[in-house]
């Protein structure tokens, strides 16, 4: 009887800390930086991370910019 209220005390604590931690997490965290704007180097047009084009660890907006 003693081990089976330890197993549920031990259960309960890990669902606990599992979803305490999942808490803490935001789920849009990973793609945060993905989803943020910069500027493009060249015009100044904010532009997705994502879609922008980047060369020498500066953003463009586009081909146009990176070209000129
Ligand atoms: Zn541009």
């Amino acid at each position: 009887m003693l081990k089976l209220l330890l197993l549920v005390g031990v259960v309960i604590g890990v669902y606990y800390l599992f979803f305490k931690k999942k808490a803490l997490t935001p789920p849009s965290s990973d793609n945060s930086q993905e989803e943020a704007m910069i500027p493009c180097a060249k015009c100044g047009t904010y532009v997705q991370v994502k879609e922008s084009l980047m060369r020498d660890g500066k953003y463009y907006c586009s081909r146009e910019c990176l070209a000129a």
